[in-house]
């Protein structure tokens, strides 16, 4: 066939902006999802996720008849030349990935291809899953009489951002590809050429190494959010500033200026559970990843560093008072909560009896979803100051790097006579103290 017709299974971040990207591209698409609510809405224009730009790169390529959407996985596979599989691979109890949803959507692949398919794992998989992938389809094919249907498998796994995703899938650092025959290998460089032509950043390699790449990454990004936190918490003990140590490190091309800073902890669906992940294969392979489970330690207490500056700032007890939470989201740009150190701090100030009062500029709904009524949800973030005692910033959204300070302790609660001022703590580094002093806060930084 002279046009590429795609099938993704999994719509969800990765999957839809995948299939909308290469829609953009040309292509044909079908995503596929078994959630039929999910489904339904993309047929009416409702995009379930909040991502920048990419509703109107859905409602074009919808409208232009090169993106469907279907709950069937026969009628997406029905004439695709390649299936990417990206659904999602959460935490088991153990850490380890958990691929039954991989595995039943090889399975399906095996009990409707009729010709030569080249199969693809998009979800981040361990080490050995493409492998397990391959001899599920292989099995369904042969209950059905066809081990003549010659197939491949592919592993391509995707490093884009949330909050960045479109303009990351359109112009990625990479594109790695693991294959084991040609003909895979000439098919997948013919779907993202259209996205290489400025520069040929595609890697070839086999599908172990491009199973571990993903994972690799992550970790390394992991660790080094993790380190920083470390430097900060010790620049906090000697004082020193760690915004000068950034970029007094960051300077050096061997280090480099990204993801040096230090915060409250990173989560979101990806890290913590990538993480976790590449620890339990080393453990199946009888072997310890030390520095990475120092590095989930550090991140777990990290979460829980802002409230422990918020006790010792009012003298051991939260009770009865009421605390600000600037930001939701695991990060800015995306609704996501999951695994947000958000959730831990609300967790730690309701179980100390304080009242949480908290705002973010689009993740309110994901936060009402997960912790209900327990909050009081406010409609921007002077509003969520209103009676507090204190302010916590815990995501960096760019909405709230230079509040009207005056208007936020206006709406305050006054401290008393002899308390220090009303504090703020600053979960990103991203305010002055000077500035905050002046404008009568108290102000936690992290390692500054
Ligand atoms: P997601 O939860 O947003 O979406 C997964 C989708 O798969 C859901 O809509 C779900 O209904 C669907 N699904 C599950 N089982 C199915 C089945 N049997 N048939 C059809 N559909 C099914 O997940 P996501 O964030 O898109 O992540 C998908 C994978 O990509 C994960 O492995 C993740 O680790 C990886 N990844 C995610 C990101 C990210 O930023 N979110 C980045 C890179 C890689």
């Amino acid at each position: 066939a002279l046009h590429m017709n795609i099938a993704i299974i999994g719509t969800g971040y990765v999957g839809l902006v995948t299939g909308t990207c290469f829609a953009d591209m040309g292509m044909n698409v079908t995503c596929v999802d078994n959630n039929t609510a999910k489904i339904d809405s993309l047929k009416e224009g409702v995009i379930p996720i909040y991502e920048p730009g990419l509703a109107p790169l859905v409602q074009k390529n919808y409208e232009a008849g090169r993106l469907s959407f279907s709950t069937s996985l026969q009628e997406g596979v029905a004439k695709a030349e390649a299936i990417f599989i990206a659904v999602n691979t959460p935490p088991d109890e153990d850490g380890s990935a958990d691929l039954s949803h991989v595995l039943a959507v090889a399975r399906e692949i095996g009990e409707t291809i009729t010709g030569y398919t080249l199969v693809v794992t998009k979800s981040t998989v361990p080490v050995g899953t493409a492998e397990l992938v391959k001899a599920e389809v292989r099995k369904s094919l042969d209950a059905r009489g066809l081990q003549h249907v010659d197939f491949d498998m592919a592993a391509n796994p995707e490093f884009l951002k949330e909050g960045a995703a479109i303009k990351d899938f359109m112009s990625p650092d990479r594109v790695v590809v693991g294959v084991e025959s040609d003909r895979a290998s000439r098919i997948m460089k013919r779907i993202y050429r259209p996205f290489l032509i400025a520069s040929d950043r595609l890697l070839v390699t086999d599908i172990p190494s491009a199973e571990m790449i993903k994972y690799a990454a992550n970790a390394m990004l992991a660790t080094r959010i993790s380190f920083m936190n470390d430097i900060a918490n010790l620049c906090d003990l000697v004082g020193a500033n760690v915004e000068m140590v950034r970029k007094g490190i960051g300077s050096d091309a061997r280090i480099g200026t990204k993801f040096l800073y230090p915060g409250c902890g990173y989560g979101g669906s990806c890290f913590p559970k990538d993480v976790k992940a590449i620890i339990s294969t080393a453990r199946q392979h009888g072997y310890d990843m030390r520095v990475l489970r120092a590095v989930e330690e550090v991140n777990e207490a990290q979460k829980h560093l802002l409230f422990h500056k918020l006790m010792a700032h009012f003298g051991g007890s939260a009770q009865g008072i009421t605390v600000a939470l600037w930001g939701l989201a695991f990060k800015p740009e995306t609704d996501d909560m999951r695994q947000a150190p958000a959730l831990v701090l609300i967790e730690n100030l309701l179980s100390a009896g304080a009242n949480v009062r908290v705002y973010d500029p689009v993740a309110m709904n994901e936060c009402r979803r997960i912790v209900g009524d327990k909050v009081h949800y406010a409609d921007n973030i002077y509003d969520a100051a209103k009676g507090a005692d204190a302010i916590m910033l815990v995501t960096e959204w760019k909405e709230f790097r230079m509040p009207s300070w005056s208007a936020v302790l206006a709406g305050m609660h006054p401290a008393g006579p002899d308390m220090a001022p009303p504090p703020v703590f600053d979960g990103r580094n991203i305010y002055d103290r000077t500035e905050l002093g002046a404008a009568g806060f108290s102000y936690y930084g992290l390692g500054k």
